[in-house]
């Protein structure tokens, strides 16, 4: 069996619509379509994102609608942001299990990060909704003082429960978005400066210059593909191959019905990412930052198997801007036996290895010299290494 290596494609999961204390859909009823289940959410809901990062060593994205979290009804300041307009009222959401969940999130924070999806999540002009909140349906953005508006009560609401800091990274309410529309500008002002968002529903956007991504400014704005299942079905258990490098879901498809037994769900899933991450040719990416370095470097750096080596080329990755990229970017060598590595333009940084199948799966995590365009990765079979 010959040796094979590659710089594998890093996966994401991004998690919509957590938030809600309420889980009914009120689109009928003017209100919004929130997760859309048969009861209410619960802090175990939230434990739930937790117990996924930390079973598969990942950040999962958990993309937060916070207008049930307003324990002080700020948001009366914005009426187009809520069903009850100027007279918003959230007392009934308001109770215990805040702080409870606050405090789920905080102690959890290695393993979930908070991004920004919304704040109502629609649109309230002239007294029905409309989609979406930040942009409407033929990519308009919503009026400039109201989007900054939303971005001040999200923070604000934020620091009511002691969740910040504020996010630095978005998805689109109903993937409704433009790019160069302006909004990529205003987030990045607040340091947001990575959006994922499907392609497909993107206005303005021209075909992209990198396969999976291309940069709004400077903002690395990454397409996600349909979800495995439908919203707002809940207690989903994944099955099949992950082809691409976001794994977009809504929050009722990790959770159970009986909250009680969420931990089954997130079982299945964390079950499905390890076997998924663990193939030569995918990476589970331990959070954003590795995982849009990954994503540059996958999509980028040329390789090349040469002899016992990868000959990388970093040219065309020095072309991109460099928000949060960085020369740091995993390998992964797959041998029957159990190989030794060296690096020449390099700085091998960790090596860990993976038995699957009868073949030694290697993950080795490198630094390029950021001073050359060429790097080497070099393997040779470790004579002490067959019994371990
Ligand atoms: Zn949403």
């Amino acid at each position: 069996m010959p040796v094979t290596a590659d710089i594998p494609m890093p996966i994401q999961v991004v998690i919509d619509d957590v938030g809600w204390w309420s889980g009914r859909n009120g689109s009928a009823d003017n209100e919004p379509y929130r997760t859309g289940i048969a009861r209410d959410h619960v802090p175990a809901d939230y434990q739930a994102i937790v117990d996924l990062g930390r079973a598969t060593g990942t950040r999962p994205q958990a993309a937060m609608i916070l207008c049930e979290w307003d324990k002080e009804n700020i948001l009366r300041e914005v009426p187009t942001a809520t069903w009850m307009g100027a007279s918003w009222d959230n007392s009934r959401r308001v109770g215990p299990w805040m702080d409870e969940a606050a405090a789920i999130m905080r102690e959890g924070r290695e393993h979930v990060e908070l991004t920004l999806h919304g704040v109502g999540h629609e649109y309230w002009g002239g007294g029905r909704f409309t989609r979406a909140e930040w942009h409407d349906g033929e990519g308009r953005m919503r009026p400039r003082d109201e989007v900054l508006k939303r971005l001040d009560c999200f923070r604000r609401i934020l620091d009511q429960h002691r969740l910040g800091p504020f996010p630095t990274s978005f998805v689109p309410c109903a993937f409704m978005h433009r790019f160069g529309g302006g909004l990529a500008d205003i987030l990045r002002d607040h340091g947001v400066d990575f959006i994922s968002t499907p392609y497909h529903s993107i206005f303005g956007l021209p075909t992209p210059r990198w396969r999976w991504f291309d940069f709004d400014g400077d903002t690395m704005t990454v397409d996600r593909p349909g979800d495995r299942f439908d919203w707002h079905q809940i207690g989903q258990l994944p099955s099949g191959e992950i082809t691409h490098p976001t794994v977009g879901m809504h929050w009722p498809h990790v959770l159970h019905a009986d909250p009680a037994r969420n931990g089954e769900t997130v079982a299945a899933w964390a079950a499905f990412l390890i076997e998924q991450g663990r193939q030569p040719g995918k990476l589970l990416a331990r959070d954003n930052n590795e995982f849009r370095t990954q994503l540059a470097h996958h999509v980028c750096t040329t390789r090349t198997l040469r002899d016992h080596g990868l000959d990388l080329d970093v040219t065309g990755f020095d072309r991109l801007p460099r928000t949060h990229l960085s020369l740091n970017l995993a390998i992964k060598v797959t041998a029957p036996d159990k190989l030794i590595f060296t690096g020449r333009g390099m700085r091998i940084d960790a090596v860990a290895r993976d038995r699957s199948n009868g073949s030694v799966v290697h993950t080795v995590r490198i630094q390029a010299d950021p001073a050359r365009s060429h790097a080497r990765l070099e393997w040779q079979v470790d004579q002490d290494g067959f019994s371990s």
